[in-house]
C-alpha cells in the first residue's frame, strides 16, 4: 500500500474535508507500514473500509428563540463503525460544526475507544448550534428539537452519545429529558448524566483526570514525577479545568488558562481556590476566563494563545489545531518538555513534525484524552447493570485503564529504545478494530 495513492483517493471521495483528510493522513502514516508488514488487513482492505463511515445522519433543526422567532440549524450524527461495540461518542454544540469536523472527530473516535478496551465503536455528532449568548430556555428548545430528530437514530445498544465542545451537564440534562419522554423509557442512551439520573460518578472529571495520569506515566518512564512542573493549559472548559485540577493536587503549577478571547498568565500557580472561582465562572456565570485577572490582579493576554509561555508541560485542551508550526516553535523554546493532548487533533500535521524534531514526548489525543469515554463506558456498564459505583472505584478503574492505554502506546510504538506514542496509540488502536473485522467477513 503507497500513502500518496491511498490519501488521493480519499481526498477525491470527501472533498473539501480538510479536518477529515489530516486525521485520515495521521494514522495511515503510522498503520500503512504495519499494514505492508500484515498483509490481511491489505488483501481485506481494511483502512479503505475504515474510513468510510457507516451512516451519515443530517438533519434540520427548527426551534424556537425567545421572541418567538422560528431559528433554524443543522444537527448532524456520524455513525462511523460498530465492529467492536455500540456507536459513541460525543455531540458538539459549535457555530464551525460541519462534516469535515464530526467526520474527524468520529474516525478517531474508532481509535481511541478500542484503545479505551471497553465495547465501544466510533460516531460524532452535533449542531452549528451557538449555546453562547443564548438563554437557559433556548438552550433547553434548541436541546428537544434537536432530540426529537436525533431520538430515531440512537438507544443504549445502537449509539450512545455524550458531551463534546458546548454540550456539559445543562445540555445532557435537556436532551435526555426529551429522549425519556419519546421512547417512554429510563435507559442509558446518553452519557453524562446527571448523578441523579443514571449518570457515573466522576464523569465530568475523567478526560482533565485521565489526562493527568497519562502524563504521569510519561514522567514516570523517564523517572521523573509533576511535582513542581510548570504547566501551561489552554481552554477552561470541561477537560482544562478538571485536568488542573488534578494537577494542583498532584503538586504540579498551573500557570495559564484560556478561552476564545486570549489567555490569562498566573506565575503564582491557579491554586484550588482560584479553581473553585474559575468552576463559578465558567460553569454557574458562564463568564469570559479574563474576568479571572482582574480578580486576581494576574495578565490578561487579549487574542493570544499560552504557548510562548515557560513551561515544562503543555495540555492543549481548547479545539482542534490549535497548535500550528509556529505555536510548536515557540513551545519548544519556552523550555516545554512534554506535550499531552486534552483536546482531539490540538496540533497540526506541521507541528507534530516541530515537537518530532525537538524530541518532546507528545502524547496524542486519542491516547491522553480517552479517561472521558472511558468513564462513559462505565457509565454504560452501570446502566445496564442498575447500580452505581464509588468515586474511588471509578478512580481506580479510570488509573487502569489509563495506564494500560500507555502500556499499548509502548508495545507497538517503541522503536530503537524511543517509544513514538503517536505510532503506538494508531496501531495498536487500529489493530483490535481490524482484526475484529477480518473475523466479520466482508460484510
Ligand atoms: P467546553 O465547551 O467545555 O470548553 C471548550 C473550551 O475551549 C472553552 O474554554 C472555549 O472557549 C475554548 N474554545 C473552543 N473553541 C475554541 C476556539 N476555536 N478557539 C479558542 N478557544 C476555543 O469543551 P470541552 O472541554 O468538553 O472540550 C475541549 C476539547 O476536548 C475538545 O477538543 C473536545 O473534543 C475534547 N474532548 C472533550 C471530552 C469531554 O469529555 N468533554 C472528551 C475528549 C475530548 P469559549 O468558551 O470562549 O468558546
Amino acid at each position: 500500500m503507497e500513502i500518496n495513492a491511498f490519501m488521493d483517493d480519499i481526498i477525491k471521495k470527501n472533498p473539501g474535508q480538510k479536518e477529515f483528510h489530516q486525521a485520515v493522513v495521521e494514522i495511515a502514516n503510522n498503520v500503512i507500514p504495519f499494514i505492508n508488514r500484515n498483509p490481511q488487513y491489505e488483501e481485506a482492505r481494511i483502512l479503505e473500509r475504515i474510513c468510510e463511515p457507516d451512516r451519515t445522519i443530517i438533519f434540520g433543526v427548527v426551534w424556537e428563540d425567545d421572541d418567538g422567532r422560528p431559528q433554524i440549524n443543522k444537527g448532524y450524527r456520524v455513525q462511523f463503525n460498530n465492529a467492536i461495540g455500540p456507536y459513541k461518542g460525543g455531540l458538539r454544540f459549535h457555530p464551525t460544526v460541519n462534516l469535515s469536523i464530526l467526520k474527524f472527530l468520529g474516525f478517531e473516535q474508532i481509535f481511541k475507544n478500542s484503545l479505551t478496551t471497553l465495547p465501544m465503536g466510533g460516531g460524532k455528532g452535533g449542531s452549528n448550534f451557538d449555546p453562547k449568548g443564548k438563554s437557559d430556555k433556548e438552550v433547553m428548545r434548541f436541546c428537544q428539537a434537536f432530540m426529537t430528530e436525533l431520538s430515531k437514530y440512537i438507544g443504549e445498544d445502537i449509539d450512545v452519545p455524550a458531551g463534546d465542545i458546548g454540550v456539559g451537564a445543562r445540555e445532557i440534562g435537556y436532551m435526555y429529558g426529551q429522549y425519556r419522554k419519546l421512547h417512554t423509557e429510563f435507559t442509558g442512551a446518553l452519557t453524562g448524566k446527571g448523578l441523579n439520573f443514571g449518570g457515573s460518578p466522576l464523569r465530568t472529571e475523567a478526560t482533565g483526570y485521565g489526562c493527568v495520569y497519562f502524563a504521569s506515566e510519561m514522567l514516570h518512564a523517564i523517572d521523573q514525577s509533576l511535582e513542581g512542573k510548570k504547566c501551561v493549559i489552554s481552554g477552561s472548559g470541561n477537560v482544562s479545568i478538571y485536568t488542573a485540577e488534578k494537577l494542583i493536587e498532584e503538586g504540579a503549577q498551573v500557570i495559564t488558562l484560556s478561552d476564545s478571547s486570549g489567555f490569562i498568565y498566573d506565575p503564582k500557580g491557579i491554586n484550588a481556590e482560584k479553581l473553585a472561582y474559575i468552576k463559578d465562572l465558567k460553569e454557574v456565570r458562564r463568564g469570559r476566563i479574563s474576568e479571572y485577572a482582574k480578580e486576581f490582579g494576574c495578565e490578561f493576554h487579549a487574542g493570544e494563545k499560552p504557548w510562548k509561555v515557560e513551561c515544562d508541560i503543555a495540555f492543549p485542551s481548547a479545539t482542534q489545531n490549535e497548535i500550528d508550526k509556529d505555536d510548536a516553535a515557540s513551545l519548544v523554546k519556552s523550555g516545554c518538555k512534554v506535550v499531552c493532548e486534552g483536546a482531539n487533533m490540538p496540533t497540526t500535521l506541521d507541528g507534530i513534525k516541530v515537537f518530532e524534531s525537538a524530541g518532546l514526548m507528545h502524547a496524542p489525543s486519542k491516547a491522553a484524552n480517552a479517561g472521558g469515554v472511558a468513564v462513559s463506558g462505565l457509565e454504560m456498564s452501570q446502566n445496564a447493570l442498575g447500580l452505581t459505583w464509588s468515586s474511588e472505584e471509578i478512580d481506580e478503574r479510570l488509573r487502569v485503564i489509563m495506564r494500560r492505554i500507555y502500556d499499548q502506546c509502548v508495545e507497538y510504538g517503541t522503536e530503537n529504545g524511543n517509544v513514538d506514542y503517536f505510532m503506538g496509540a494508531n496501531v495498536a488502536g487500529f489493530v483490535k478494530v481490524a482484526d475484529v473485522m477480518l473475523a466479520y467477513g466482508i460484510s
